[in-house]
């Protein structure tokens, strides 16, 4: 039995859901895949679990929910366990880089990237009763594969006698896809509607849809909290440094003085948050009675895991690759844009807040109202106590201003919201199909996320959303809906964990809606590429088949990084260079760790500029650190970080330095899991986490050059031939082109480069991204290596 305060009782009394209890699990013990979609805030995800607990399910298996972000999973294991008094070592969480997990774990919360991979270890995902994917509507990748697969891990578990339960939670009754898709589900699975007491919301569209939304998200809030009755205001905007710039400004506005001010914003010692992840892996038995009514071929699935099974429950021993004879693939001609497995908001690729302009003509708008407002941030990479506080009670004689991504759009409800101010803006990052290079672009959301974000304000009563944008721009410039992730981004990593767990047709998969072919080929394309496929041999009888996965291809998709990443760990294991290669490729795979203030236009840096730049010049000139370019001095930065954090000084050397704290510490996190992962699985290897990593020395320097070629084999750029070229405006705007495999048009060294300076004739490159300047657009490559 459960024993909740009073108080959770009452609050969970008020959710929607709570009345509809008994036929949600009525539903849900009479049919083995159940869809719930309740608008947002009506208790799913807080409730269904419980609800699960207290029906039994969780006596001898676990509950499983995923969330696709990991706010969401760390929030609401934190709220579930709150609200059923019981400890987190029973409710708790599993994401990418850390959890709370333990053998006493009932309700277990995780990203849908976990549950992927723990499905690659057990098919049948025996330890678990039930699972339930929430947030389905939000269509994203790894949501979409899991739908897929347990459409077919259902089935049999129930003829193993083991029934599994699948409940998959949307917060839109857009979910066709989920039941009319055949292929999907034969029988459709009964959808439950939890119908909520939303409240009348009145929309307010602007007249005219300016550029600056910020600016005007700024103006409207001014005007709400100044002209109209109480209740709280939820400003959406599109990424942390706009929040955090409004964040700002209405404080600087509207300061709040709190009575003390609490030392809790102290920043973490480093160490104090590396809890390590649990082993997830365990051995389960996959035996199958009659699994042919399967349609993607289930029974060689199975007999591939079998196989495959056999040969990791071994330790894998990494081979020790001649790198002077390792073919370098360079003369392949695409590029790929890795995207990052749980990356949720997609950071400014240009830095620095231009908070000019702060007090210009606004002074007007600041009439009568000196009550303070509360006004606090929400985006993902947050960290938890300060997510927390929009939860928490609101000082005496405030009213309460939450400045949020898109994250509050279904993930997170807030209390108390009225008033929604909404830019109608979102951040993407788009992919370009065949080359892979992404640019980060800003958006118009979806009708339906906007119609979202509107219902925000209808919770507590009445509400009004104010939309910085016409309804003429509405209606014609917005999508009916978001196309689901699926479909939009570069599939490589997720085809190869997917070829890895036997599956050899992706083609044939019950996706819920496919991505497209091309997509599909170009990921091949790329594996095959790097190796970690192989074109089968014309003898084989299968040569209908795709390419096998190779040795290779099968130790890649054992690291938690993209494939190329996982590349060069397999590659390392020689002249004591995996210290080194796991630090790079922790460094790599986590996005901005070096704050690129002063360079963010292409231009060069004039000396003593830029006190960050100047720095990383100097660390790339010296000694050995110069072979390996812009990575080394990420290498570099990152170890020098973890030094001073081991002394107990990591902020002030962020601070000066130009790093993010933040940004170390997922590093970490990602180096101490790969670390793990290493000594776990590789048999001849015992790696620590010294935070005090030498430089390498110039054989080993020499030996990382060419791992990282290795991985970077598809992204070769040569520079654009200047002497070529007579005309003299010409060559002076192609300075720092390159030509890139691929690629129609040249792209320029970023000016953050160490190696601006010398422009190499010939590089490999981190990233190749598109810059909006204007009207126009401009292409650039960064975290370049010299070719020697
Ligand atoms: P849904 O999943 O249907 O969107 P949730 O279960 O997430 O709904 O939320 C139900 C309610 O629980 C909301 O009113 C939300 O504000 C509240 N809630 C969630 N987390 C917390 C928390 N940490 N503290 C207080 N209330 C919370
Ligand atoms: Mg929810």
């Amino acid at each position: 039995p459960v024993h909740r305060s009073s108080e959770v009782q009452e609050a969970r009394l008020r959710l929607p859901i709570l009345a509809e209890e008994q036929e949600v699990m009525e539903t849900i013990n009479e049919n083995p895949i159940v869809i719930v979609a309740g608008e947002t805030g009506s208790g799913k995800t807080t409730q269904l679990p419980q609800f699960l607990y207290e029906a039994g399910y969780a006596q001898h298996k676990m509950i499983g929910v995923t969330e696709p972000r990991r706010v969401a999973a760390i929030a609401m294991s934190k709220r579930v366990a709150h609200e059923m008094n019981l400890p987190e070592s029973e409710v708790s969480y599993l994401i990418r880089f850390e959890g709370n997990v333990t053998p006493a774990t009932r309700i277990k919360f995780m990203t849908d990237g976990v549950l992927l991979k723990e499905i690659e270890t057990d098919f049948l995902l025996s330890k678990y009763s039930v699972i339930i994917l929430d947030e389905a509507h939000e269509r994203s990748v790894y949501t979409d594969i899991l739908v897929g697969l347990l459409s077919r891990i259902v089935p049999l578990r129930h003829k193993r006698g083991q029934p599994l339960k699948l409940v998959i939670m949307s917060a839109t009754l857009r979910v066709t896809d989920f039941t009319e898709n055949e292929r999907l589900f034969k029988v459709p699975p009964p959808l439950l509607k939890v119908e909520a007491r939303q409240f009348p919301v009145t929309i307010h569209f602007q007249k005219r849809t300016p550029d600056d939304y910020v600016a005007e998200a700024y103006r409207k809030t001014l005007k709400i909290h100044n002209q109209l009755p109480e209740g709280g205001i939820l400003v959406f905007v599109t990424g942390q440094q706009e929040v955090n710039q409004l964040v700002r400004k209405l404080r600087r506005t509207f300061p709040y003085h709190p009575p003390t001010s609490s030392a809790k914003d102290r920043p973490k010692k480093a160490g104090e948050d590396t809890k390590t992840l649990q082993a997830a892996a365990t051995d389960s038995d996959v035996e199958v009675e009659d699994p042919k009514e399967l349609e993607f071929d289930m029974k060689r699935t199975i007999r591939n895991m079998r196989k495959s099974k056999k040969k990791f429950l071994a330790q894998i021993t990494l081979p020790k690759i001649n790198l002077d004879d390792y073919k370098l693939p360079g003369d392949d001609t695409e590029a790929d844009m890795h995207e990052q497995q749980d990356e949720e908001e997609p950071e400014e690729l240009m830095l620095e807040d231009d908070d000019a302009g702060d007090d210009d003509g606004e002074a007007g708008l600041i009439s009568g109202n000196r009550r303070p407002l509360w006004v606090l941030p929400l985006y993902s990479l947050l960290s938890s106590e300060k997510q927390n506080r929009i939860f928490q009670p609101v000082p005496e004689g405030c009213r309460l201003c939450v400045v949020s991504t898109n994250v509050a759009e279904t993930s997170l409800t807030i209390p108390h919201i009225k008033y929604v101010v909404d830019s109608g803006r979102q951040k993407t990052r788009l992919y370009d199909k065949l080359t892979g290079v992404s640019a980060f672009v800003v958006t118009y959301t979806s009708k339906a996320s906007a119609d979202q974000r509107a219902g925000r304000a209808g919770r507590i009563s009445a509400g009004h959303c104010y939309r910085l944008y016409s309804s003429a721009v509405y209606n014609d410039c917005f999508e009916a809906f978001a196309q689901p992730d699926i479909q939009m981004k570069p599939v490589e990593d997720l085809m190869l964990q997917m070829r890895c767990m036997g599956i050899d047709r992706v083609v044939h998969f019950p996706f819920p809606s496919p991505p497209d072919q091309t997509q599909l080929q170009a990921a091949e394309h790329r594996l095959t590429v790097l190796g970690a496929l192989e074109v089968r041999k014309s003898s084989e009888k299968t040569t209908d088949l795709p390419p096998a996965v190779t040795r290779l291809g099968q130790v890649i998709s054992r690291f938690p990084v993209a494939p190329r990443f996982g590349k060069m760990l397999a590659l390392s294991n020689q002249q004591q260079l995996l210290p080194y290669t796991v630090c790079l490729v922790a460094a790599l795979s986590v996005q901005e760790v070096l704050i690129e203030t002063g360079v963010q236009r292409d231009e060069d840096v004039a000396p003593g500029a830029n006190r960050f730049h100047q720095k990383r010049q100097s660390w790339a000139a010296s000694g050995n650190y110069q072979l390996l370019g812009d990575p080394m001095v990420l290498l570099r930065a990152v170890g020098a970080a973890e030094y001073a954090g081991s002394q107990g000084r990591l902020s002030e050397f962020c601070t000066t330095n130009g790093l993010r704290p933040k940004a170390v510490s997922e590093v970490r996190k990602l180096r101490v899991q790969l670390t793990n992962e290493i000594n776990l699985n590789v048999s001849d290897v015992e790696l620590g986490v010294d935070p005090e990593l030498k430089p390498p020395t110039d054989a080993q320097a020499r030996f990382l050059r060419q791992i990282l070629l290795a991985g970077m084999g598809d992204r070769v750029a040569r520079k654009v031939p200047l002497a070529d070229i007579a005309d003299k405006e010409e060559r002076r705007r192609l300075k720092y082109a390159y030509n890139c495999a691929d690629m129609e048009e040249p792209a320029f060294l970023h000016a953050s480069s160490v190696l601006r300076q010398k422009a190499p004739e010939w590089v490999v490159y981190q990233e190749a991204y598109e810059l909006q300047n204007g009207d126009s657009t401009k292409m650039f490559i960064r975290g370049i290596t010299a070719i020697e």
